[in-house]
């Protein structure tokens, strides 16, 4: 019988295998290691995230027009207006969620899948990584961009991520990767004692980081870089 859906999972495991980032001449592995090594002279510091980032082949999450560019730090757009976030930002973000913590996280909580390749670095630092996005398309795409990298750990949710993710709550990390005028309240009720969020919140005319961690005597609320994101924005499509 012939089964349809054989060739496409042929050709996704093929992708990683086949697209190399083009015009270097340098196989995608070493162009990786040069991003990282960047990373850590930009400040990077956690060990464990630079590792997750060394591990994960960005250029797969880009269309192969732009492989090129993957490994340089910029944000590349990922189809519908959205973009996957430039590397040091998603390190400094992951760094700032794991707050220098040995163990492995738990429960992470991501808001804004896209194209996966966050949720993709996240599982290498947590248990379990639940990603919600409101776009249809994306959550469909970042499954099958995910599936060759067999993460058993992550589960993506299609649905608003402002009201965060009741079922797998409390999340000792949540990390959005778009930014509203302030925090849901649900993202502040599903984080656990010790927990630390990370995310853009627009401040002024820009946006900035913030980071809340959770201690057992209440809310601590920092205020970090400037950073640009997309809209967080409410419903789903
Ligand atoms: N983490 C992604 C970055 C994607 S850009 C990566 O690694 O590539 C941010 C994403 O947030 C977009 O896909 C956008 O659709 C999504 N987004 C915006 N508002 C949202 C909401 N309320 N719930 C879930 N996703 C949302």
């Amino acid at each position: 019988m012939i089964s349809p859906q054989r060739p496409v999972q042929d050709a996704l495991r093929e992708r990683f295998r086949e697209v190399r980032p083009v015009g270097l001449g340098l196989d995608s592995d070493l162009v990786r290691a040069r991003m990282v090594e960047r990373l850590r002279q930009q400040g990077v510091r956690d060990e464990q995230v630079l590792a997750a980032m060394l591990k994960i082949p960005r250029h797969a999450f880009v269309d192969s027009a732009l492989a090129n560019q993957a490994y340089e730090d910029t944000a590349l757009p990922i189809g519908l207006g959205q973009t996957i976030s430039k590397p040091s930002v998603v390190a400094r973000m992951i760094e700032l969620m794991c707050g220098g913590r040995a163990a492995p996280l738990s429960r992470v909580l991501e808001i804004g899948t896209g194209c996966g390749y966050q949720a993709a670095v996240l599982a290498q630092l947590a248990r379990q990584v639940i990603s919600v996005e409101r776009l249809k398309p994306l959550h469909d795409r970042a499954r099958e961009l995910l599936a060759p990298l067999r993460l058993h750990n992550v589960r993506l949710v299609y649905g608003d991520g402002r009201l965060g993710h009741g079922p797998n709550a409390p999340y000792d990390g949540i990390i959005a990767a778009a930014g509203g005028d302030e925090l849901p309240a649900a993202w502040l009720d599903q984080l656990a004692v010790g927990g630390r969020l990370v995310a853009p919140v627009v401040r002024g005319g820009g946006q900035v980081l913030v980071l809340v961690e959770r201690t057992e005597r209440g809310l601590v609320h920092t205020e970090h870089e400037a950073v640009h994101f997309v809209p967080l924005k409410s419903g789903t499509t």
